[in-house]
């Protein structure tokens, strides 16, 4: 068994702008009026620690209970947001294809792993009718820090009966706080650069895999069992010669 964890925003879909401004309008509704003197960089981030980062900016203090009001007003405001940005929200090419496939593939358990609230990633997703794909999550709602989300969705995995070790579990994200949660917790990495990171500059935070887009769907499939493959092999390899493995 194989899970595979999906990044949502530049990874599955593009929200034409709706989340920053869901964001924006949920800290508005919550603070009054609120500053953006700088533009805030969102990508990899989860949403609570951009939610704080905007905080900070405008030097407010976290309350008690503004989390649970964040949770209540911000997917209020995205389904009010993606309604206006109407077709500028939009999948990525080829996504649908890839999940439809990959979700027929009885080595394969598809979940989710990202920054966005547990219940904004299912309005995003069900948007475009992904949602149905995914039978587990690690969310942002979970933990502000996205290191921690592989070891959630471990856990969850576990709950529902799937067993996983971290090298059979696989990160697809567009940003290198994707890759970088994947590394930390032993986990492979699969890097599309359909967000705001061109191949060249994922390249450089050294995937297992990198593509321009997820469109050849059957290469991405193949791909991702080799790497699972590839793990087997070297643990044979390392057990016959107790020798540490580079691959694995
Ligand atoms: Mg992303």
């Amino acid at each position: 068994m194989q899970l595979l964890l999906f990044d949502i925003d530049g990874t599955l879909t593009h929200s034409g702008g709706a989340g920053s401004r869901a964001i924006y309008l949920a800290l508005e509704q919550m603070y009054g009026m609120v500053r953006y003197p700088k533009p805030v960089r969102m990508a990899g981030k989860t949403d609570v620690a951009i939610f704080r980062e905007l905080l900070r900016i405008n030097h407010l203090q976290e309350r008690p209970g503004d989390l649970d009001e964040l949770y209540r007003v911000y997917p209020r405001m995205l389904r009010r947001c993606l309604r206006e940005v109407g077709d500028k929200a939009h999948p990525h090419p080829a996504v649908a294809e890839l999940l439809r496939k990959l979700v027929r593939l009885p080595e394969f358990t598809l979940g989710l792993l990202t920054g966005n609230l547990a219940e904004t990633a299912r309005i995003k997703l069900t948007r475009f009718r992904l949602n149905r794909y995914f039978k587990l999550g690690a969310y942002g709602s979970d933990n502000a820090d996205r290191m921690k989300l592989p070891a959630i969705a471990r856990r969850r995995a576990g709950e529902m009966g799937i067993r996983v070790s971290p090298r059979q579990m696989v990160v697809i994200g567009d940003t290198p706080r994707d890759i970088a949660c994947a590394r930390g917790y032993g986990v492979r990495s699969v890097a599309v650069a359909t967000g705001p990171y061109s191949v060249r500059q994922l390249k450089r935070h050294k995937p297992d895999l990198v593509y321009k887009d997820l469109s050849d769907t059957d290469g991405f499939i193949r791909q991702v069992k080799s790497l699972l493959v590839v793990c087997r092999a070297s643990r044979v390899e390392r057990q016959r010669s107790n020798v540490e493995c580079k691959t694995s």
